[in-house]
């Protein structure tokens, strides 16, 4: 049910009207049987793509030469594909001719598990010739036809597999394993960012975990051409990852990343190998860096632990400080943690208690000061606001233009007495 259900439908009676043959095929009919969240309905069909094309008023000729065609449907669009194989996969990853064929059955041989090689007739009929409803009641990944060579056409089902395997908690069939473990040397034709692509997936699941250990044990991370970041030494640190929520999937890399003793710096240039969005490597190196500076604090300076930790939060950003506690009370639960419960405790309040959070919070700009001051510009200034902001975030100063300046000119007046 729902707008998309409904338009997709409408958009196979169009086709059935016209004489053609259409069905819902792979991930949706599989979500659905499986009772998940369905994300997009695609279409296969009998229709050629140009006669797709003239019957639908808005579409999109997405890629006319393999046979797809998205079609607008209301709020909705729709990937309508012609029932195609495909052959020739010289790289292990395209291939280099696409055939359209009459049968929706040769169509489902094409797709790479048993799950994923279903159609769905809006009479309610089932397409099944593999048994993928058997295989997902026996809760297994299975290869379409002969693993090795499905694996040889397209190493990215290697990886596929595991992380439908991990996502969904199913076994990989005993034969579908012997083909990653047979063909497991191609994984390196595969481009990094379809690779991530598939982890970030496993990473969003619920218990990455398997997925980690299984990608670990297929021998797979040790043919990657990137290295893989998993040691399997620190399974404390590991074993944190299941603990944290699938949707904060940067401190479960995070967590990955700190497992193998990797450094803020090196996670920094790993992450850029591994084509994560900038965005993403952002949140993951700055809560490591957080992590680090925190851990880099002097034992001796307890009285100060407060500022000292307001100073790192400003640094870093209320978002990493509040990952990294987070992530502190997983690896709490799992008996690795470096710091006490009542110490995370005390860090979370002081952070709550934070008036301000950053320099654009701060009742007064640079310009507004060096004015206030009648001096020149230089690099004391950030120094100065940076100082301000942690007395005005501490609530040890009044966040208002006067008693900012009136702190500055206290500040000026002392550094230029020494
Ligand atoms: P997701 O839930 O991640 O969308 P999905 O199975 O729908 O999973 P898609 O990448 O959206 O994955 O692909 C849609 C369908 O196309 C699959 O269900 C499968 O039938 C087929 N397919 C996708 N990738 C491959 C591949 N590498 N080899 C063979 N068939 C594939
Ligand atoms: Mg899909």
């Amino acid at each position: 049910d729902g707008p998309m259900a409904e338009q997709s439908a409408e958009v196979i009676r169009t086709l059935l009207r016209h004489g053609h043959e259409a069905y819902w095929v792979g991930g949706c009919v599989r979500d659905e049987y499986m009772g998940r969240r369905v994300s997009d309905m695609d279409i296969t069909t009998s229709a050629l793509p140009e006669v797709t094309c003239s019957i639908f008023p808005k579409v999109i000729p997405t890629g006319i030469k393999h046979g797809t065609v998205t079609v607008l449907m209301g709020e909705q669009a729709f990937e309508v594909t012609t029932y195609r194989v495909e052959s020739g996969y010289e790289d292990h990853r395209h291939p280099t001719e696409v055939s359209f064929v009459r049968e929706v059955k040769e169509d489902l041989r094409r797709r790479d598990f048993t799950m994923n090689a279903m159609a769905r007739g809006i009479d309610g009929t089932w397409v099944d010739p593999f048994d993928g409803r058997a295989d997902i009641d026996k809760q297994l990944i299975r290869c379409v036809g002969d693993a090795r060579l499905r694996f040889r056409e397209d190493a990215l089902r290697m990886v596929r597999c595991i992380r439908f395997a991990s996502v969904f908690g199913f076994s990989i069939a005993p034969h579908t394993w012997r083909g990653i473990l047979s063909e497991r040397d191609t994984i390196g034709w595969i481009a990094l960012e379809r690779i991530r692509s598939e982890f970030e997936k496993i990473m969003a699941g619920p218990s990455p975990l398997r997925g980690l250990e299984m990608f670990v044990r297929s021998g797979l991370h040790a043919r990657m051409k990137v290295p893989f970041p998993y040691t399997g030494h620190d399974k404390d640190t590991i074993a944190a990852i299941d603990r944290i929520g699938p949707e904060q999937s940067w401190i479960r890399w995070s967590l990955l990343l700190l497992s193998c003793g990797i450094s803020a710096q090196e996670a920094e240039r790993l992450l850029r190998l591994w084509t994560f969005s900038n965005r993403q490597r952002e949140a993951i190196v700055k809560l490591l860096k957080l992590h680090e500076s925190y851990m880099q604090l002097p034992g001796d300076r307890e009285a100060h632990i407060r500022i000292d930790w307001i100073r790192l939060v400003l640094a870093q950003g209320a978002e990493a400080a509040h990952s990294w506690l987070s992530m502190q009370k997983a690896l709490q639960e799992t008996g690795t943690a470096s710091i006490s419960w009542d110490r995370i405790k005390q860090l979370e309040r002081w952070q709550q208690d934070l008036l301000i959070r950053s320099l654009k919070d701060l009742a007064i700009t640079g310009s507004e000061l060096l004015e206030a001051l009648g001096k020149p510009g230089g690099p004391w200034l950030g120094e100065l606001l940076g100082q301000l902001l942690e007395k005005a975030a501490a609530g040890d100063l009044n966040n208002d233009k006067e008693s900012l300046i009136d702190e500055a000119k206290r500040v000026v007046i002392h550094n230029e007495g020494i």
